[in-house]
């Protein structure tokens, strides 16, 4: 605002119009001089852009949107909204994308496939997050968005610093107020990320992309494990434990015939052994141009059964969104092929 010739105060209420009042159009802002809101509409941007696809899974409870950028990169962003339950507040939790596509190639990813295109800004991070939820005011709910889950395309933590900072921005109580609590960083174990992490005074969520129970398997499945084998990526995890006192999620997708037998179940029960956390079981969501296939329900249903028995807390996904492309890139992918 003081570029702008204006006076301190300005910043306070753009940045109220923005994050609390989640303004779609400068117009809105009632408050700020008509000449400010014109040189505003000119040089800066409200939003992430335009929404070139959108898919609504057939419960109506998924909608995932693929965003336009505005150098004609595209994201995708999704929406998971779970009803009220229990007395339980609902939930209405957005998937982000950190980066356009990824860098760290993993076997079954349909974003891997792509390599890294580009990082995201932070401002391209929040806008994702304000899209849904100007949208989601629109319709009367007063805290629109609950939850931020770090889990669409992109490594976020080899886009740390606009992570953090879209992160600080969302967490910020004089906009946007969504506490830390309600976030989750999902990294495929960038270490070095997970012990900034730990360190950092905002406590989001850790959730690891594991996968396997040994090195030899994980080398294949997320090539990164090369470089931070899995005793170093468990080390980090208890470390981030040790200071932040949040359990820490793992993430294991079982793929049929490859980390789906009971034996890799009991191995990767050893291995957690005193970790304080979580394993997520998630059924493979299978992609175009990729032979694996995923688990069974008897198979996903046994590896479950065994991590149980030995005492480690485990939960099987619901697959939400299957019918929408929801393994994050694919329907980048599949809009991208029907355009070429
Ligand atoms: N890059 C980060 C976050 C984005 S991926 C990470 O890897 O953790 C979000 C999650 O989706 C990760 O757990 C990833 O392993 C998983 N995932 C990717 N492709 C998948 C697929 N085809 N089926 C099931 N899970 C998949
Ligand atoms: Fe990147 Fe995560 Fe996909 Fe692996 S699973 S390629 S880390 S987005």
């Amino acid at each position: 605002m003081l570029s702008f010739g204006q006076p301190a105060y300005r910043a306070r209420q753009v940045y109220g119009w923005l994050y609390r009042h989640l303004a779609r159009d400068f117009a809105e802002m009632s408050d700020l001089p008509e000449a400010l809101r014109r040189t505003l509409a000119r040089e800066a941007t409200l939003g992430a852009g335009g929404v070139l696809a959108e898919s609504v899974a057939a419960d109506g409870l998924t909608r995932k949107l693929l965003i336009r950028l505005a150098d004609g990169e595209a994201i995708e962003t999704v929406l998971m909204c779970y009803p009220e339950e229990g007395g339980d507040e609902p939930r209405r939790s957005v998937c982000v994308s950190s980066q356009v596509g990824c860098p760290v190639g993993c076997a079954f990813c349909a974003t891997g496939r792509s390599g890294l295109v580009r990082q995201l800004s932070a401002g391209e991070i929040v806008g994702q997050v304000l899209q849904f939820a100007r949208e989601l005011q629109a319709q009367g709910n007063e805290r629109p968005v609950t939850n931020v889950v770090f889990m669409g395309q992109g490594e976020p933590l080899l886009n740390w610093p606009a992570v953090q900072k879209a992160v600080e921005t969302l967490n910020s109580p004089q906009g946007f107020n969504l506490g830390a609590r309600h976030v989750t960083i999902s990294t495929a174990g960038v270490v070095p990320g997970i012990e900034d992490l730990a360190g950092w005074p905002l406590q989001v969520g850790l959730a690891v992309s594991l996968h396997a129970p040994d090195d030899a398997l994980r080398n294949q499945l997320v090539p990164l494990n090369r470089r931070y084998p899995i005793e170093a990526l468990l080390r980090a995890c208890r470390s981030y434990f040790a200071s932040t006192g949040r359990r820490v999620t793992f993430e294991y997708a079982l793929i049929e015939g490859l980390n789906d037998e009971t034996r890799q179940a009991r191995l990767l029960a050893d291995r957690l052994a005193g970790l304080t956390c979580h394993v997520n079981l998630i059924p493979l969501n299978a992609t175009p141009d990729c032979a694996l296939r995923p688990s069974s329900r008897g198979r996903v249903l046994a590896f479950q059964q065994q991590l149980l028995e030995i005492g480690v807390p485990c939960t099987v996904r619901a697959a939400r969104g299957a019918d929408i492309d929801a393994a994050c890139g694919q329907l980048r992918r599949r809009v991208a092929q029907r355009e070429s």
